[in-house]
């Protein structure tokens, strides 16, 4: 018999000490991910996407499954409570229209926090619940910087979350999502299952895959699974959220409780035995710029500073000047910086033409969080739409569209920086947000990139070093600076950091 499958997605990484609110628009509005698809044009708009929806769909090739929504927003502040219950109650309708369903899977983030809730995707699944009732299965899959109330734990049936930073296994996810809800539909009763919350925050900065101890922690997951132990993943927690569920939590699925349980805490202890080995990579931005002017001097590829206070991927505004006065001011030459959000600079740009030299006042537009303007002289370069394809490995497969975009050569004394502006806010985690422009990445002395981690994926393999400068922004990545005030009591401030009251 195929089963009846209800998929849809939501998702949004709400960072709570961000300017910009995320109202119903944004999540209508394609960015570095569709906009929101309804109903059968899923299956044509995700197909091959690394998306874990896309790769749900694909592994559940003997069901018959039945599209609801998907959406997402770019990361920025709290979720319009409107926006979130005109989206929830589009869902519900579909699932109440699906008529009888053997399961439902839904595509979340796991970090959504709106006016009215802490907790986003606890709310969608008390809302699913009142109307499938307790018992129908409901698979998540999650991002890894997820923040994770009880409540979500006990109102989902299985969970399954990316286990890679850079995302490189976003659509693998959904594909073991799949796995886990057939293995507990064969099953034909709840998993027995454990849920638990680590006791000390860990900055966006130092939770990358590629570098440990998260390397190694992700990698022990699959060796916790056993006959008795059908999965065991962790969020390791979004810490720009003024809520009190934020950081790591551990999920674990089973058939034998006492496994389950016993899977859990050894995660939880490898995460206690690796508290001394995170490091805080970030330096102050005129620091990183001197060593970058250094180092670059003498090598042949590029020096990467990363800008991760400004990361439009985690909320930052993306308009912050605080990294580009850096350079300005350190006279960096043979620069190049993307991507500032500047709508009006670049209607300038378009306005004035290729080969125009035009007066300028550069992003700046939430000075008490990102800094003033940069007013300056500058000559349009290249203009374009700001749709283009994205290559690297992480959004590889998906278009981008920052809007009316465009490459400036500033005109300064010293420095020769080139700035890439566009109108939609977009991480820079793909070497396209400079190519599409006409810069070549390799052949730049210095790049400065808007992105906490996400870039490693593509520019890693081409960078000299990478440097992460610490420049004002509104996604806080030192935890000792953030002003919690809704943090639950107990919870370290960072590795190895103070105890929250
Ligand atoms: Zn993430």
């Amino acid at each position: 018999m195929r089963r009846r499958i209800a998929i849809g997605g939501f998702q949004h990484e709400t960072n709570t000490f961000s300017p910009l609110p995320t109202v119903w628009q944004d999540f209508q509005t394609p960015g570095a991910w569709p906009g929101q698809t309804n109903g059968a044009a899923i299956f044509g708009v995700f197909a091959g996407a690394n998306i874990p929806i896309a790769g749900f769909i694909e592994a559940a090739t003997d069901c018959d499954l039945v599209p609801l929504l998907w959406t997402a927003a770019e990361p920025a502040g709290y979720v319009a409570q409107a926006a979130f219950d005109r989206i929830v109650t589009e869902m519900i309708d579909g699932i109440t229209k699906a008529g009888p369903l053997d399961a439902i899977y839904l595509d979340l983030h796991g970090a959504m926090v709106t006016e009215d809730h802490e907790d986003g995707e606890a709310d969608v699944l008390r809302r699913i619940r009142a109307v499938v009732g307790p018992d129908l299965p409901i698979a998540v899959s999650l991002d890894l910087h997820g923040n994770i109330s009880r409540d979500f734990f006990e109102r989902a049936s299985c969970v399954t979350i990316y286990r890679t930073y850079p995302h490189l296994d976003m659509a693998e996810t959904g594909a073991r999502a799949w796995q886990l809800l057939s293995t507990l539909l064969e099953r034909g009763k709840p998993f027995a299952r454990a849920w638990r919350q680590l006791d000390y925050l860990i900055p966006l900065t130092a939770q990358s895959t590629m570098h440990e101890p998260c390397g190694s922690l992700y990698a022990m997951l699959p060796r916790l699974e056993s006959n008795e132990v059908a999965s065991v993943d962790f969020v390791i927690g979004f810490p720009p959220a003024d809520i009190r569920d934020v950081g790591a939590s551990v999920f674990a699925y089973g058939t034998e409780q006492e496994s389950v349980d016993e899977a859990t805490e050894a995660m939880i202890r490898a995460l206690h035995d690796a508290e001394g080995d995170f490091v805080d990579p970030m330096t102050d931005a005129r620091e990183a710029v001197r060593e970058a002017i250094r180092l670059s001097a003498g090598a042949n590829k590029p020096v990467v500073i990363a800008d991760p206070q400004d990361n439009p991927g985690a909320g930052g505004v993306g308009d912050s000047t605080g990294l580009l006065r850096a350079l300005l001011d350190e006279g960096a030459r043979g620069a190049a910086l993307s991507m500032l959000w500047d709508a009006q600079t670049a209607d300038a740009a378009h306005a004035a033409g290729e080969g125009a030299e035009i007066q300028v006042s550069l992003g700046g537009f939430h000075p008490q969080t990102g800094g003033a303007p940069i007013e300056t002289r500058a000559v349009v370069e290249s203009i374009s739409d700001g749709i283009f394809p994205f290559t690297g490995p992480m959004y590889g497969g998906s278009t981008a569209n920052t809007g009316p975009s465009a490459c400036l050569r500033l005109l300064h004394d010293r420095a020769d920086i080139r700035v890439i502006v566009g109108s939609a806010r977009c991480q820079n985690a793909d070497q396209a947000m400079f190519t599409a422009f006409g810069i070549v990445p390799e052949a730049q002395k210095i790049l400065a990139i808007k992105s906490a981690v996400h870039f490693l994926g593509d520019y890693a393999p081409i960078a000299e070093t990478v440097l992460f400068a610490k420049a004002p922004g509104s996604n806080p990545c030192s935890i000792k600076e953030i002003a919690y005030t809704r943090l639950r009591p107990g919870v370290r401030l960072g590795p190895m950091g103070l105890t929250s009251r």
